[in-house]
C-alpha cells in the first residue's frame, strides 16, 4: 500500500520522468518532455476509444502498475441515451458530455490522452499506428504509432447504411454529438425555411415532413422528442406552419421496438397513431435522393417515393473499417463482427482484448457450452430429456448466458417456450429442436445487444482482471485464480441485465425490468424512473447537476429555438 501511495503521489507530482510511448514514424520520442527517459517495469496498455466500454474500463482500473494511453478522436465521454434530448434541445450537448482527461485523471493512474484515430492496428509487432484529427500548422495531420503490452479496442461501431444509395449523402445520422446539433440546427432551418412567402404550400408541406427511418429505441425516442418539439414548443413560434408538419417513422419489419415485451411495442404503435406520427412498417427505403425516399413495401412490392424536409437514419450498426482490416489481420475476414473469447480476449491473438459495440463473444463457443450443458444432462445419450430435466437445464443455460433468455422473452423461441409450458411432466423433448431453433436465433444477430449497458459491463469485467493481473503472476498459487493450464485465470465475463427504457414522449416512457418475474410499465411513473436512473447514471457530478438543470430549465421556459 505504501509503495502504491508513493508511486501515486510521485506520478501526479510530476516527480517521475514518464515516456509516453508515442513516437512518429521516423522513430524519433514525439514528445519532448518525455523524452528524457522510458517507464521501466510499466507495463502499456494502449486504450481505443472514449466511449462507454473504455470509460468503464478506465473509471474502474486501479492498479498503478500500468502506463495507460487513450487513443479516440474523441476527447470527451458522450452519454448517449441522452443524445435524442439532445436533437430538439431538452437537454444541452455539454451537459451530456465530460473530458475525457478528467475521467482519466480521477483515480490517480498514469493515464495518458492523445486526439486522433487508428487506423491500423499491428497485432504482430504490438503496435497502433495513429493519425490526429487535426491538421498540423502545414496542413497535414500528424500520423504516430503506440506500443502497446496489452490493447483494449474499444472503438464502438459506425452506422450502417446498407450501402443503400444516397443514404450517407442527404440523410442526418444520430451517433455522435455532433450529429444531434446538426439536427437541431436543421430542424430549425426547416421551419424557418417553410415560413419564407416564396415558398408554395406544396413545397412547405415536404419540407416540413420529417422522416425517420428505422423502428428500434433510437429512431422512436428521435420520432418522439421531434413530436413534443414541435407540439409544445414550435407551434406557439409558428402557429401558422404547424398545419404542415408531419412526422413518418420508416420500418422495414412489422412492428417497432422487436426488443421490447410485446405490451411494450403495442403501446407505443397505439400512441404514435393518437400522436399523428405516422407508422409506416414493411417499408424497406431504396434510395434517398435530396428530396425525395424511396420505399418498397414488402406485402405487395409496391414502390413509393416520399417527398422530405429531412431524414434522420438509425437501422443499426456496422463494423469500422479498421476494424475490419484487423479481422482480416487475425483470420476473422469472414466475420462480420470481431469475436473474442470469454474473457473478452480478441480470438487469434494473446493481448488483445475488445469490447462494447465493436466486438462480439464468440457464439459458436457459446453454442459448443449449450452443447455440452446438454450432453451432461441427456446421460443416456437419447437426445431428449423429460420435460422437468428440460427446464432445469434451460434454467442452466441461461444462468451461464443470460442473454438466451432475451431471446425466450423476445418470443424468438415461441414455439418452444409454448411447448415447454403446454407439455405433460413426463413427456420427452427433442434437444436437438430447441438447438437448432437457438442457433438460427443466434447467427441472425449478436448474442449480446449493442448497448451502453453491456459496454459499460465489459468494461468493468476487464479493469477487475488487470486489476488482478500482476497479482496473479507473482503469487500463481494463488486461491484457484490459475487454472489448470491453458485456461484462463478469471472467471468468464457474464452479462446482467438490468433492463431497459424507452422514452415515448408526453412524458410517458416505457420501462422493461428483469426481476424475477418479467416487470413492464408504462406511463407517467416510469418516466419519472427514467429521469432517475438517468441522472443517477451521469459519469459525474458535474454532468448530473447541468442534466438535471437541462430538464427544469425545459420544464419552466421550453426548449430553446434558436439556430446556433
Ligand atoms: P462508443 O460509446 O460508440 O465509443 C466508441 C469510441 O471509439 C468513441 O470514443 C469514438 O470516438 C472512438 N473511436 C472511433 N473510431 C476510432 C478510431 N479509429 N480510433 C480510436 N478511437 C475511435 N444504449 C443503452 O444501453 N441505452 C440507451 O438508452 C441507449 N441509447 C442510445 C441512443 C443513441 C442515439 C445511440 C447512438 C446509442 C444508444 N445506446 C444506448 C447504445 C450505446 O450508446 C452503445 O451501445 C455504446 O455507446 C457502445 O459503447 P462503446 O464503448 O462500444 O462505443
Amino acid at each position: 500500500v505504501v509503495t502504491k501511495l508513493l508511486v501515486v503521489a510521485t506520478v501526479s507530482s510530476g516527480g517521475v520522468v514518464v515516456y509516453s510511448g508515442a513516437r512518429p514514424f521516423n522513430g524519433a520520442y514525439a514528445d519532448a518532455g518525455h523524452a528524457a527517459g522510458k517507464r521501466v517495469n510499466k507495463k502499456k496498455v494502449v486504450v481505443l476509444g472514449t466511449g462507454w466500454a473504455s470509460t468503464s474500463f478506465l473509471k474502474n482500473l486501479k492498479d498503478p502498475s500500468y502506463e495507460v494511453q487513450i487513443v479516440s478522436p474523441r476527447n470527451y465521454f458522450a452519454f448517449t441515451p441522452l443524445l435524442p434530448s439532445v436533437t430538439v434541445g431538452t437537454v444541452e450537448a455539454r451537459s451530456i458530455v465530460e473530458p475525457v482527461r478528467s475521467i482519466a485523471n480521477s483515480n490517480g493512474l498514469d493515464v495518458e490522452y492523445r486526439e486522433a484515430e487508428c487506423f491500423k492496428i499491428d497485432a504482430e509487432n504490438k503496435k497502433v499506428l495513429c493519425r490526429s484529427t487535426q491538421d498540423s500548422k502545414v496542413g497535414k495531420k500528424e500520423e504516430f504509432e503506440v506500443d502497446y503490452d496489452y490493447l483494449v479496442v474499444a472503438m464502438g461501431a459506425q452506422v450502417n447504411t446498407f450501402n443503400i444509395p444516397g443514404v450517407v449523402e442527404n440523410t442526418h445520422f444520430l451517433k455522435e454529438v455532433e450529429d444531434a446539433q446538426r439536427i437541431r440546427r436543421s430542424v430549425i432551418d426547416c421551419f424557418e425555411r417553410a415560413s419564407l412567402p416564396s415558398v408554395s404550400d406544396k413545397e412547405r408541406e415536404r419540407i416540413l415532413h420529417f422522416v425517420v427511418v428505422g423502428g428500434g429505441p433510437t429512431g422512436v425516442e428521435f420520432a418522439a422528442e421531434l413530436h413534443d418539439f414541435v407540439h409544445e414548443d414550435l407551434a406557439k413560434l409558428y402557429p401558422t406552419l404547424k398545419q404542415y408538419v408531419k412526422i413518418t417513422l420508416l420500418e422495414a419489419t412489422d412492428h417497432i421496438l422487436t426488443m421490447f415485451d410485446k405490451r411494450i411495442t403495442e403501446f407505443a404503435e397505439d400512441k404514435f397513431k393518437r400522436d399523428g406520427i405516422e407508422l409506416k412498417t414493411g417499408s424497406v427505403v431504396m434510395k434517398v435522393t435530396d428530396k425525395d425516399i424511396s420505399t418498397k413495401e414488402r406485402s405487395t412490392g409496391e414502390i413509393q417515393s416520399i417527398p422530405y424536409g429531412m431524414v434522420v437514419w438509425s437501422t443499426g450498426i456496422g463494423s469500422r473499417p479498421v476494424v475490419l482490416d484487423f479481422m482480416k489481420q487475425i483470420g476473422q475476414g469472414n466475420r462480420r463482427v470481431l469475436a473474442t473469447d470469454e474473457w473478452l480476449r480478441v480470438q487469434g491473438t494473446q493481448s488483445i482484448y475488445a469490447l462494447g459495440d465493436c466486438a462480439t463473444i464468440n457464439q459458436r463457443k457459446v453454442m459448443d457450452d449449450i452443447d455440452k450443458i446438454f450432453k451432461k444432462a441427456d446421460k443416456k445419450g437419447q437426445g431428449s430429456l423429460k420435460v422437468d430435466d428440460f427446464k432445469e437445464v434451460v434454467n442452466d443455460i441461461i444462468e451461464r448466458y443470460p442473454q438466451v433468455e432475451l431471446y425466450l422473452k423476445k418470443k424468438q423461441l415461441n414455439n418452444f417456450v409454448q411447448l415447454l409450458k403446454n407439455s405433460q411432466a413426463d413427456e420427452e423433448l427433442d434437444i436437438e429442436k430447441f438447438k437448432s431453433a437457438l442457433s438460427e436465433v443466434d447467427s441472425q444477430m449478436k448474442m449480446l445487444p449493442a448497448t451502453a449497458q453491456v459496454a459499460a459491463q465489459e468494461g468493468k469485467y476487464l479493469a477487475t482482471c488487470f486489476n488482478r493481473m500482476e497479482e496473479c503472476e507473482r503469487n500463481p498459487e494463488g486461491p484457484g485464480r490459475f487454472r489448470e493450464e491453458g485456461r484462463h485465470r478469471f472467471k468468464p465475463f457474464r452479462y446482467k441485465h438490468l433492463g431497459q427504457f424507452a422514452p415515448l414522449g408526453g412524458e410517458q416512457t416505457a420501462a422493461q425490468f428483469q426481476l424475477p418475474w418479467d416487470w413492464v410499465s408504462i406511463g407517467h411513473g416510469s418516466q419519472w424512473l427514467w429521469y432517475s436512473v438517468y441522472a443517477s447514471k451521469q459519469v459525474s457530478w458535474r454532468t448530473r447537476f447541468l442534466v438535471v438543470s437541462d430538464w427544469g430549465r425545459r420544464f419552466i421556459f421550453g426548449r430553446d429555438s434558436s439556430r446556433i
